[in-house]
């Protein structure tokens, strides 16, 4: 009787949504049909999809046989377009702005944005960044590497049913000593100079949450070091946590993966990867994220603050918040820098020739398709954040240049979906579209397995089974 009653006044105050019964639960139902769905296993398309989603869970999907519509819900049509899963960026960072102020490490104008206000309000307005994700479809993000305050985004996020999903990693241990962009009470990087130092940080994140300890860049012919990494890599294990590395040479990415790396964030691109790569990174079930655009976005940074040229940003939907546009297109306010000296400016003259960009890139590519090839999982993340891959609209490129680097359409949607899933150990959760998991999913104009392009004919997005209106 009460949940009658219930059901009733939701029916009233929300006339957009009616209540309902499906499998004896009374409660607010939503169904998707007519739409060629992609679950995210990689499993044929079902075209004519049903979707049912109750509350913030997908109840049913299927074919109209095996998902019939419950009395009264709300029915919309989809008819003649595609639904995939949510997508996942698997390497962002929330501490970072999209230009040089949140790194003064590659720039410092400290001066005009002094760091220790950046990093606040970082700290203090995440939402303008869920938004920015949950507008361009995303809707689940892996922060690999932040201060502390980023794994608190885990709890805040999950519980805000507007946020994507987050897991976070929090500071990184490394070789090098503190970096300009730490704060005397929080910091990003932790010079890890002592097994006790490893072992403590590993023991500290893990009591706050962190999803991953991440090392940034590995000392592998230093054996001292490599022992610290050791100690810190079975106390990983021991807390039941997982690896993850900063790795772009082969022989720091093999040093991790001997130490049980799960997941690999930027591409090895020095030479070729070999068998034991392959045969160290199968045995862990590493996943490994190419991480293509973030050098390119550096170089379209340094050219705008040098005000050779503006950097140029693709947002149909609108989903770039007014505070980085306003920091984009004032780039130019450092043209006078002491940085764009006359050696610098011909350096970025030269790089960016489009022809080089794509000539240095080679191993990337080659390495993303043989990695592929031999069943190592691979995720989509751009390292948003970085000056000039700006939060939300960069997982456009990414997939773009994975696809042009050899992976195919269908391919991606999985990658972009349920191995990101994965990579967050949230697959039991979401990634896929199933019975049982959020309802995240994205409606699209175009077919995405035709051209991931398409991904950019997004019309609708569903986060924890609400509809985003922008
Ligand atoms: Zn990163």
């Amino acid at each position: 009787m009460r949940l009658a009653v219930f059901c009733l006044m939701i029916a009233i105050t929300i006339p957009s949504l009616q209540s309902c019964t499906y499998s004896g639960q009374t409660t607010i139902s939503t169904v998707i049909s007519g739409a060629t769905l992609f679950d995210g296993t990689g499993a044929e398309a079902v075209e004519n999809s049903i979707l049912v989603i109750v509350d913030n869970r997908i109840e049913c999907v299927g074919s109209d046989e095996d998902c019939p519509v419950p009395d009264g819900a709300e029915v919309v049509d989809a008819s003649g377009k595609y639904i995939t899963l949510g997508l996942v960026d698997a390497h962002m960072h929330f501490f970072q702005t999209g230009f040089f102020d949140s790194r003064p490490d590659a720039m410092d104008i400290t001066d005009t944005y002094p760091f220790a206000e950046i990093a606040a309000y970082q700290e203090q307005n995440p939402e303008r960044y869920y938004d920015t994700y949950v507008c361009s479809g995303i809707t689940a993000v892996y922060d690999v590497g932040g201060m502390t305050w980023s794994i608190d985004l885990e709890e805040a996020a999950e519980s805000n049913p507007m946020a994507p999903h987050v897991a976070a990693a929090g500071p990184l241990l490394t070789p090098v000593p503190g970096a300009p962009f730490d704060l005397p009470s929080d910091r990003v990087l932790v010079q890890l100079d002592s097994e006790e130092t490893g072992v403590k940080m590993v023991q500290y994140v893990s009591a706050l949450g962190s999803t991953g300890v991440k090392f940034w860049q590995l000392d592998e012919d230093n054996p001292e070091y490599m022992g610290y990494v050791e100690a810190a890599a079975e106390e990983i294990e021991r807390q039941e946590n997982q690896m993850i590395a900063h790795a772009t040479t082969l022989a720091q990415a093999k040093a991790a993966l001997r130490n049980g790396a799960k997941l690999l964030v930027h591409s090895v691109s020095d030479v070729e990867v070999d068998d034991e790569f392959i045969e160290l990174a199968l045995e862990n079930e590493t996943i490994y994220n190419p991480t293509i655009i973030v050098d390119d976005g550096y170089l379209k940074a340094y050219l705008a603050a040098a005000g050779m040229e503006p950097l140029s940003v693709t947002d149909a939907r609108g989903c770039v918040d007014d505070r980085t546009l306003e920091l984009i297109n004032s780039a130019d306010q450092f043209s006078e820098h002491p940085q764009f000296n006359g050696e610098f400016k011909s350096y970025l003259e030269r790089g960016s020739d489009p022809q080089r960009m794509y000539d240095s890139d080679f191993f990337v590519r080659m390495n993303l398709r043989k990695v592929h090839e031999a069943g190592i999982p691979i995720v989509v993340g751009t390292d948003a954040g970085n000056p000039g891959t700006l939060h939300g609209i960069s997982i456009y490129d990414e997939m773009e240049a994975m696809q042009e680097a050899g992976i195919s359409a269908d391919d991606l949607i999985v990658a972009a979906t349920r191995n990101g899933a994965m990579a967050m150990q949230r697959l039991d959760d979401f990634g896929t579209l199933e019975a049982g998991k959020f309802a995240n999913l994205i409606i699209l104009d175009d077919n995405p397995s035709e051209d991931i392009s398409n991904m950019r004919s997004l019309s609708e997005v569903m986060i924890k089974g609400n509809f985003y209106n922008q």
